[in-house]
């Protein structure tokens, strides 16, 4: 397979928070594996900023740590290591007062790519802003990337929207979502806009329902408090399986240029029904021997934070109206998986009569693990024995099709960083999506909320509580068994 690794423009990249956990484990060893693989041109800096006092070497050394643990050992090349360590530099700021910003300043480079990478807590994003412009540090031309979470309501999201807006113009903020990096959700929109196949098929007339699954198999353990301020509903729903409801729902884009995409995802998010209490089901695990219940890990008893989220979601549009979507997400549950399944309805007549089997076709597209899609199809059982039927998958392994090109793909992270240096917003979100989504959440949240809604329990290692079957069992159907 021939490499198609297409150098990006030299670039000054800030992160700051970049002694962080994400910085550590995903941002620096994603911008490694870039360099090893030819995309980041030499004339590139990455500049550490955060409080910690240290020198440049210190912080290189740290980074080693993150690719020593982080990057997979056929990737671990000592020599490029060290020639990407010599593009890295650090310098001490701190967020909220005068230390380090001229210095930073010093550092910077005319001529190249500006990036602000905000690793940091979200409350820190206006003062960083208003630092970067009022030491005349970026200009019109940078950009800044903020990490999830983009709020914890509307109105907190309305306040960072605008608190940025002050000092950058939309075209320079990149919302991150990390789904959105994934190579099977740009897949998605390949597969449903690039092959005439699906698209006539793709709509309440053909399309029984949509199950959008995220399914973890840890626990909220040591960030149990953190996670108890939002829930599966802000943590989850609200960004990453909005983003993949947008993806399967939306209508086909003018063209695949940033603010056509955007459009249209903004128009699913603004077409979706409220979701009565009747249709939400949120679940809190049970201990599970020595492994403590979700009260234990988030630290509070009485908890009523949801580490369980079930849904079902109508998008009231022409495309769509009468084909539910179901949305389940949560923690300690059997497998780690995320899919998406289309499930088709049943063929109107079957001219084999009633048989055991015979269903409707479903495409299945895996986030993970083993990114890939796969459509079950009815065939005739081999063999004797007349004409029985069978479903099997047809196989669609991209990986496979490609010839070990997987092997290449970048991750999320290395890919968004590199839309970002190239200045290509398309998988990001744009403020007035996060708004959008944020005011469809708040509602069902603050219901819950002022009524004092108690989350069922279920049992780690299940599927999430039984009131999540029911939700499908109610409506005839039931949910895919993820692996
Ligand atoms: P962290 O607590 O590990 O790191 C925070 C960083 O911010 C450190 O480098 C610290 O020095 C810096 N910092 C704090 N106060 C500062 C100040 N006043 N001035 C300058 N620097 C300051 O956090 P993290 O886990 O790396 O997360 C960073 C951001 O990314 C957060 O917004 C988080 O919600 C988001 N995020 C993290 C993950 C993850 O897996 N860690 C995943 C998704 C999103």
């Amino acid at each position: 397979m021939v490499s198609r690794v297409i150098p990006v423009d030299p670039f000054d990249l800030v992160i700051f928070g970049g002694t962080g956990d994400l910085a550590h484990r995903k941002i620096l060893p994603g911008l490694y594996l870039r360099y090893l693989s030819g995309q980041m041109p030499e004339g590139s800096r990455i500049i550490g900023a955060a409080r910690t006092e240290q020198d440049s070497d210190a912080f290189r050394a740290f980074v080693k740590t993150g690719i020593d643990e982080f990057v997979a050992e056929d990737k671990q090349d000592s020599e490029a290591v060290e020639r990407f360590l010599s593009h890295i530099e650090y310098v001490r700021v701190d967020a909220k007062g005068t230390d380090g910003w001229s210095d930073l300043k010093d550092l910077m480079r005319d001529g190249v790519i500006k990036a602000f990478y905000f690793s940091v807590a979200p409350s820190l994003f206006g003062d960083l802003a208003e630092r970067l412009h009022l030491n005349g540090i970026a200009d019109g031309e940078s950009r800044i990337v903020v990490e999830k979470p983009f709020g914890r309501d509307l109105a907190s999201a309305k306040a960072l929207n605008s608190v940025l807006a002050e000092h950058f113009d939309e075209t320079q903020i990149y919302r991150i979502d990390h789904y959105l990096g994934k190579e099977t959700v740009q897949n998605l929109m390949a597969v449903r806009f690039g092959n005439i196949l699906f698209e006539p098929l793709w709509n309440a007339q053909y399309i029984d329902h949509i199950q959008i699954t995220v399914s973890e198999t840890v626990g909220v353990g040591g960030r149990g408090g953190y996670y108890d301020k939002s829930g599966a509903m802000r943590d989850m729903v609200q960004n990453h399986l909005m983003q993949l409801l947008c993806l399967i729902a939306m209508e086909p884009p003018a063209q695949f240029d940033p603010d056509a995409v955007r459009d249209e995802k903004l128009k699913v998010i603004r077409a979706l029904d409220p979701v009565p209490s009747k249709d939400i089901v949120r679940g809190q695990y049970r201990a599970d021997g020595d492994e403590p219940a979700y009260r234990e890990d988030a630290g509070d008893p009485n908890s009523h934070t949801e580490s369980f989220i079930a849904m079902k979601v109508q998008v009231s549009n022409w495309r769509w109206s009468g084909t539910p979507i179901y949305l389940r997400t949560g923690k300690k549950l059997r497998a780690r998986a995320s899919e998406i399944a289309v499930v088709f309805k049943d063929p109107p007549h079957s001219i084999f009569g009633v048989q055991e089997g015979r269903r409707g076709n479903v495409l299945v597209i895996r986030l993970q693990p083993d990114e890939g899609m796969n459509l079950r199809v009815t065939i005739k059982e081999p063999g004797p024995g007349g004409m029985r039927l069978m479903e099997v998958p047809l196989d669609m392994s991209f990986a496979d099709a490609v010839g070990g090109a997987g092997d290449d793909v970048p991750d999320a992270y290395e890919r968004l960083i590199m839309d970002v240096i190239r200045g290509n917003q398309t998988l990001f979100m744009r403020g007035d999506e996060v708004e959008a989504a944020w005011a469809w959440t708040d509602p069902m949240i603050n219901r819950w909320e002022d009524n004092g809604d108690i989350p069922e329990p279920y049992d780690a290692g299940s599927s999430g509580p039984d009131g999540s079957l029911a939700l499908l069992v109610r409506d005839g159907r039931r949910w895919r068994e993820v692996k």
